[in-house]
């Protein structure tokens, strides 16, 4: 089908306004937050799961390739139109459609930015657990697609942790319903699959979600030391004592000095690095716990703690993490963003090669990461008009990823495969392993229109 009938026919399903086809618009829709780009061959924007079924059907009965996107901030290629096609945003579905107080539940649609929808939840005194640090221009969508991770997963666990429930087009628009508001669903875990499918397998078009009480309790601690090891011993001992903070957040310096000149938090421009450990749950026990967190960080050469006295301390501090890639994002004109992660006993001598391939391919890299977890983000920073540099960016990502496998661990925590990492899938995953997930797409979506050329390489035989 030629373009101008294609977007003549989606016009008649959408409305005109929501069919976008400048050369503009081509522009602003090609890129997400990695470094790949690829124009789709029409933008579409739907307000009801009605119109998402209808344009995948038309989608499907054309064989025309189609990319769900969020706000397109993803790190690893996952909105980016590789084949052309349609891209079929869905952040004018915000809408919260049921707010299930007494089942701590939420109903929303798949486009509601992640941070409005927990002040709304805010107000009746109720949270969302999730917390990517994007949180401020992200969609749930985007979110379940990546299975996005945040500072407060290492208590809470990540985004699919949080899903109960979804509605979902297919590839060829027919609607399904996977879980919903009760737990323990019998029948195949469909909505296990769906979670950081990256749009490869159907379409969200609203989500259950579980929601919290807000703690009674929280303490917010900047831990500040003279070596990555102590920092990174300290998570260990604090993990071995049985105890799961809410958040345990690491920083190295360029990180630490990049965040400081951006945003003036008080962070010391000297440190090696600082641990953010924060608690929360009840009242009572929770300065006992904080002495005892405080005595571990002695223990491994602590050389300054601070305890943040109120809420606006804590947000001092959590502005400073939040707004850490933005603050590196200073630095140079582009930066990389890695997301390995590591058996968490691991993390200082990944992170001891990680500076080492920094040196070997003369970039210099940040590092931010979940410490809690073992998900590092190193950032590697450097300017893509310089060739060589960028061909040296690849290289040190592709063997930072090496790395990270051969630590025990695996290619991506929380950002996803999308485009970036399908060259590492083999690090992690057997040529078999491989063609089981092969049949899981092919069983969704067997003419190959949802997000193509995404997440799993071709298969051996193929190439
Ligand atoms: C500065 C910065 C900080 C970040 N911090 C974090 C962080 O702390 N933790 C973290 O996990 N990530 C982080 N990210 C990455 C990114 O924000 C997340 O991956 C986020 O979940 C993407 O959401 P989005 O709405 O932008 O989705 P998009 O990027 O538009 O889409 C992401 C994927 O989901 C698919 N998708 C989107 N909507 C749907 C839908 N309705 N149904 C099915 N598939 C869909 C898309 O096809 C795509 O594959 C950060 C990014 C930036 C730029």
């Amino acid at each position: 089908m030629d373009k101008e009938t294609m977007i003549a026919e989606l016009v008649k399903m959408v409305g005109r306004d929501n069919v976008l086809s400048s050369a503009m618009y081509f522009k602003l829709y090609e890129y997400d937050a990695s470094l790949n780009r690829s124009q789709p061959d029409c933008i579409v924007l739907t307000e009801s799961t009605e119109q998402v079924a209808q344009v995948v059907k038309f989608a499907h009965a054309n064989r025309i390739p189609l990319i769900a996107r969020g706000t397109g901030t993803n790190l690893s290629g996952g909105s980016v139109a590789v084949q052309g096609g349609i891209s079929l945003v869905l952040t004018k579905m915000n809408k919260i459609l049921d707010l299930d107080i007494e089942n701590q539940r939420v109903v929303v649609q798949p486009g509601i930015i992640t941070l409005d929808l927990k002040n709304e939840l805010a107000k009746h005194g109720y949270l969302y657990q999730p917390d990517p640090a994007s949180e401020k221009v992200t969609t749930i969508g985007g979110n379940f697609g990546e299975n996005a991770g945040g500072p407060h997963c290492l208590k809470y666990g990540v985004t699919s942790n949080h899903v109960l429930g979804a509605e979902v087009v297919l590839d060829n628009g027919e609607v399904i319903r996977v879980g919903g508001k009760a737990l323990d669903n019998p029948g195949f875990d469909l909505l296990g699959i769906l979670g950081a499918s990256e749009g490869t397998l159907g379409i969200v078009t609203e989500a259950t979600l579980r929601i919290v009480p807000k703690a009674e309790a929280i303490k917010t601690m900047l831990c500040i030391f003279d070596s990555i090891e102590d920092g990174g011993n300290t998570v260990t001992a604090i993990i071995g004592e049985g105890m799961i903070p809410a958040t345990l957040e690491m920083m190295d310096n360029l990180t630490i000095k990049a965040v400081e000149e951006a945003y003036h938090v008080g962070f010391p421009l000297d440190a090696a690095a600082i641990l953010i450990v924060e608690l929360d749950g009840l009242k009572d026990g929770m300065d006992r716990l904080t002495e005892r967190i405080l005595a571990i960080c002695r223990q491994h050469k602590v050389r300054e703690i601070r305890v943040a006295k109120d809420q606006a301390e804590r947000d001092k501090i959590w502005a400073g993490r939040k707004g850490a890639f933005g603050a590196v994002g200073r630095l140079r004109p582009n930066y990389l963003v890695n997301d390995g992660t590591v058996p968490r006993t691991r993390l200082p001598e990944t992170l001891a090669k990680v500076v080492e391939i920094g040196k070997k391919y003369r970039l210099p890299i940040a590092n931010v990461f979940h410490a809690g977890d073992g998900n590092l983000h190193p950032l590697i920073l450097f300017d893509e008009r310089d060739k060589d540099e960028l061909a040296r960016v690849h290289a040190a990502a592709t063997e930072i990823m090496e790395v990270c496998a051969a630590m025990g661990g695996t290619i991506s925590g929380e950002h996803g495969i999308g485009l970036e990492k399908m060259h590492g899938m083999a690090m992690v995953f057997s040529e078999k392993d491989m063609a089981a997930m092969r049949q899981v797409k092919a069983a969704f979506d067997p003419l190959n229109l949802l997000n193509p050329g995404k997440v799993l390489p071709e298969s051996e035989k193929a190439a």
